[in-house]
């Protein structure tokens, strides 16, 4: 049997690492994508934070995702070499003006280990005077250490990865009995999703090693300490726009909302400047759905794209589901024959 992974980020990979470790472990795997290091994956800050944007097929089956996806790295974190893999737990605040419901999160409150209402001293630990904020400790997955980690164990398990730009799934039916779709933005051609977005994002990354906490505020602000003293300073979110160039005028106010909210980094110098396109879907991630397709040869096609903002931290989710869907419907095609 052979199955390719069609997308070399953060969803393509785990689900691959997925695909290994269960029914299919005995297959032939290839990961294939156009690209394998710069990809929107890249530029996340990694933490485990789905917003209440995000949403599955149901409350419960989102629910089910996200505690998956917890445990998953959860169990990575303990592991030893939790660092090569790039996961560590991470606390810290986020602070509101406008509104309480701002600073709750109906999605994380009952799998993460702590997420409290702050009290009025913690309301003054970072500048401004704010009524509500909220405290929690959660994960940190930083892209740029696990996708080289993932693709290496991968890769060291048997799987193959090949670059290669793909202009249609069924052109990949002559050879792959299973095609697993997770080319986040790339679904938008592949196929024909019109209710894929892109929601561009562009953060700084700056030298505070003396960040241990991460910090949210309003506008889209943000301070996400990851590995080796690197702080993600954020953000913006711009729907529909595709322009990977950084914005100068950007970078400037988000510097300028992380430095107002936590004033010692203006001490920080700039590593990096980036932009990504977030794969952001209307009415919710793409799991699933598998179909078989048939042409001069039968292939199962299965999907797991459109995480938007939270594709880092729901990878693992949905890449559990995705894998399901496969192997389900491939007893009930395959009993049929
Ligand atoms: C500024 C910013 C901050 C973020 N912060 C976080 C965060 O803190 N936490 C979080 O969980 N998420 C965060 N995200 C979101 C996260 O980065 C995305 O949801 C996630 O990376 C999507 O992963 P993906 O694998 O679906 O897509 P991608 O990383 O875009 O990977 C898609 C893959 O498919 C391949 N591909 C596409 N089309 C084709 C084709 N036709 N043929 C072959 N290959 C193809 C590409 O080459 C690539 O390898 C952030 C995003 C941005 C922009």
């Amino acid at each position: 049997m052979k199955i390719a992974v069609v997308g070399g980020g953060v969803v393509g990979l785990t689900t691959a690492g997925f695909v290994q470790a269960g029914y299919f472990h005995n297959a032939d795997i290839t990961v294939l994508a156009s690209d394998f290091d710069n990809t929107v994956s890249h530029v996340a800050a990694g933490i485990f934070r789905v917003g209440a944007s995000f949403c599955g097929p149901s409350e419960a089956i989102t629910r089910h995702w996200i505690k998956d996806s917890y445990e998953f790295y959860d169990a990575l974190r303990k592991m030893n070499d939790a660092s090569r893999a790039g996961v560590t737990a991470i606390s810290g605040y986020i602070f509101a003006n406008s509104s309480p419901n701002v600073v709750k999160n109906h999605w994380l409150e009952d799998v993460v280990p702590v997420y409290r209402r702050a009290n009025e001293e913690e309301l003054k630990l970072v500048n401004g005077t704010w009524k509500y904020g909220s405290y929690f400790s959660t994960l940190l997955t930083q892209s740029t250490l696990y996708l080289p980690w993932a693709r290496q164990r991968l890769h060291a398990n048997g799987i193959t990865f090949k670059q290669r730009d793909v202009n249609s799934l069924k052109e990949l039916i002559d050879d792959y009995d299973i095609i697993i779709n997770c080319t986040g933005l790339g679904a938008r051609q592949l196929c024909n999703d019109r209710r894929l977005v892109s929601l561009r994002g562009q953060v700084l990354k700056v030298k505070a090693p003396w960040m241990k906490m991460f910090f949210y505020g309003e506008l889209d602000t943000y301070v996400i300490p990851g590995f080796n003293g690197v702080v993600t300073l954020g953000g913006s979110r711009s729907f529909d726009s595709e322009n990977m160039n950084v914005c100068p005028y950007e970078s400037a106010a988000i510097r300028e909302r992380c430095e107002t909210l936590v004033p010692s980094l203006k001490n920080a110098k700039i590593s990096r400047q980036e932009v990504g396109l977030r794969p952001h879907r209307e009415g919710g991630v793409r799991v699933g759905e598998g179909s078989r397709i048939s042409n001069h040869s039968e292939a199962i096609i299965v999907h797991n794209y459109g995480h938007g903002g939270y594709g880092v931290c729901m990878a693992p989710g949905t890449a559990r589901a995705a894998v399901d869907s496969a192997v389900q419907l491939y007893k009930s095609t395959s009993s049929k024959i």
